[in-house]
């Protein structure tokens, strides 16, 4: 599988925080760095450097290798970005919004919303019946919403994500390979094609 970098930080910003990002941003590129190697780098303290690492190792995104220090007789722990968690992390994530969606269908096919004409909220008609079917920031009459519309989006969403989970993004590899048979197949035609008219201009000298 592969994400584009700003799936990857999305991803990861839902999962854990935007905190981690530029931590996450050097593990990608170096295995085995220490907390306090990272600590420096990111120019924090050790304690705030673990919490992200912990924070990203709930989640399964990041491995560690510990080390006794023979000096001081302490143990070091060297972090790595681990890919194998993010396609994880990414399925999970999808089938999270996929249920929020689901939900939020049940909601919108079962409830009766009503909205208010200046646009200013949309409340459900229990809500609204409370307030007497007034807006509470304008005053206005509220009016029922036709929600068909609303709903034919979220199932929409509903069946883009279910087909995104079916199919996730490729990884660059395949594709180039799917690209480089495709250019092999037209070299292979372009040499047959001129093989061919070689041939048949041959012919026509013999004529
Ligand atoms: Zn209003």
């Amino acid at each position: 599988m592969k994400l584009s970098n700003q799936e990857l930080d999305d991803l990861i910003t839902s999962i854990v925080g935007e905190d981690v990002l530029p931590l996450v941003q050097i593990l990608r590129t170096k295995n085995n760095i220490s907390e306090f190697k990272l600590a420096e780098m990111l120019n924090i303290t050790v304690n705030q450097t673990r919490n992200m690492l912990y924070r990203l190792n709930e989640q399964n995104l990041v491995n560690f290798l510990r080390k006794k220090d023979k000096k001081k007789g302490w143990y070091i722990y060297y972090w790595s970005f681990n890919k194998k968690g993010i396609e994880n992390a990414w399925t999970k994530n999808c089938q999270k919004q996929l249920e929020d969606f689901k939900a939020r269908l049940r909601r919108e096919e079962e409830g009766m919303f009503y909205v208010c004409p200046q646009g200013c909220m949309r409340l459900p008609m229990e809500t609204a019946m409370e307030f007497e079917f007034r807006c509470q920031e304008c005053g206005t009459l509220m009016k029922e919403q036709e929600n068909q519309k609303t709903i034919m989006n979220i199932k929409k969403l509903i069946q883009d994500l279910e087909k995104k989970i079916q199919e996730p993004p490729q990884e660059e590899k395949k594709k180039k390979q799917v690209k480089k048979k495709k250019e092999i197949k037209k070299t292979v035609k372009k040499a047959i094609k001129k093989f061919l008219k070689k041939k048949k201009t041959a012919a026509k000298k013999k004529l």
